[in-house]
């Protein structure tokens, strides 16, 4: 479905309710809850840890990416990841913003408007910095740098306006709200948590993009099209959250950012699902997977069908 923007609770925990009267009748397993990983150790050999990107996000056929990443092969930028980071730093950048000034501002004294408008230029600035870098080293195109600008323009006067519109609304509709009341109502979200998870099995803390603490949802913001190992990744994040905070993720979400030129506002998708049991086994598999690779230390052939595009160790090593 289409969804307007990220904060309309109204259209996103429709689709979580949703979702979540399907679960019933499909319950998680407890074996497959985070916080049963407390009985079930990570087998000693497998506890070398790897980095939770590594395994959510792989998008090599054969994990010959996480085997030469950890002989140190240089890595390069791509255009997609360029995209990727501008579209996150905009949309995240400017939540985490106005989440920032509503918490520490009582709503009476917040000037919403000036405040998060000079936020709104330091991220822009930061983006076309960011994208003039890449230009210098040739990642981008002057016409992808335009592109990009353009879409971080309209991204950030987009979330301007609806955040500015849904704080400035909740204050004015409730004057005496209190700090708590106004991130209750206007801002029901937690961006980017550290979750520390070493003992699954991982070497870096994870940091999912959003958390419904309300509703119990996990999501990630991703740009391109939809992709089912997505799904699998947030189960990760839903294991992870389990393990360390012990409270039930059944929901997930996808927030995709797909192409957009024709129109003069972001266009918005999410996938809104079930964290089953079949997708949190799929993921603990290919954490297994990718631990195992580590420790056997054989070397993993190339894939014949891998584009210069897709990956970011493409053509540094003899044979991709
Ligand atoms: S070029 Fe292909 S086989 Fe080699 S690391 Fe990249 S995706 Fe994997």
């Amino acid at each position: 479905m289409s969804l307007s923007f990220i904060l309309y609770r109204e259209e996103i925990e429709g689709e979580i309710d949703k979702v979540r009267r399907a679960l019933s009748q499909n319950e998680v397993s407890k074996e497959y809850r985070g916080y049963a990983w407390s009985h079930v150790p990570v087998p000693p050999h497998l506890r070398l840890g790897v980095a939770f990107s590594d395994v959510a996000y792989t998008y090599c056929p054969t994990m010959r990416y996480l085997f030469l990443k950890r002989q140190h092969v240089p890595r390069r930028e791509t255009r997609e990841a360029v995209r990727g980071r501008i579209v996150h730093d905009c949309i995240l950048g400017l939540l985490k913003e106005a989440i920032d000034m509503s918490s520490t501002s009582k709503p009476k004294d917040l000037d919403i408007f000036n405040s998060l408008g000079v936020s709104r230029e330091h991220i822009r600035k930061k983006a076309v910095t960011d994208i003039n870098g890449a230009i210098q080293e040739a990642i981008l195109s002057e016409d992808d740098a335009e592109q990009f600008i353009e879409l971080a323009d309209k991204i950030l006067n987009y979330e301007y306006a609806m955040l500015v519109a849904r704080v400035g609304y909740k204050i004015s509709h409730t004057p005496r709200t209190t700090r708590e009341g106004l991130m209750d109502e206007a801002l029901p979200i937690v961006i980017e948590p550290s979750i520390n998870a070493q003992s699954m099995g991982f070497s870096d803390q994870l940091t999912p993009d959003f958390i419904y603490t309300k509703t119990r949802a996990i999501g990630e913001l991703k740009t391109g099209t939809q992709v089912p190992a997505n799904r699998v990744a947030i189960a990760g994040y839903a294991l992870a959250c389990e393990y360390t905070q012990k409270i039930p993720i059944d929901v997930g979400f996808v927030l995709y950012v797909p192409d957009q030129q024709r129109h003069k506002v972001p266009i918005y998708e999410i996938d809104v699902f079930p964290v089953s049991n079949e997708y949190r086994e799929a993921f603990i598999q290919k954490r297994n997977q990718s631990l195992n690779l580590i420790a056997s230390g054989v070397e993993p052939p190339v894939c014949n069908e891998c584009h210069p595009g897709d990956c970011r160790i493409y053509g540094r090593v003899d044979g991709g």
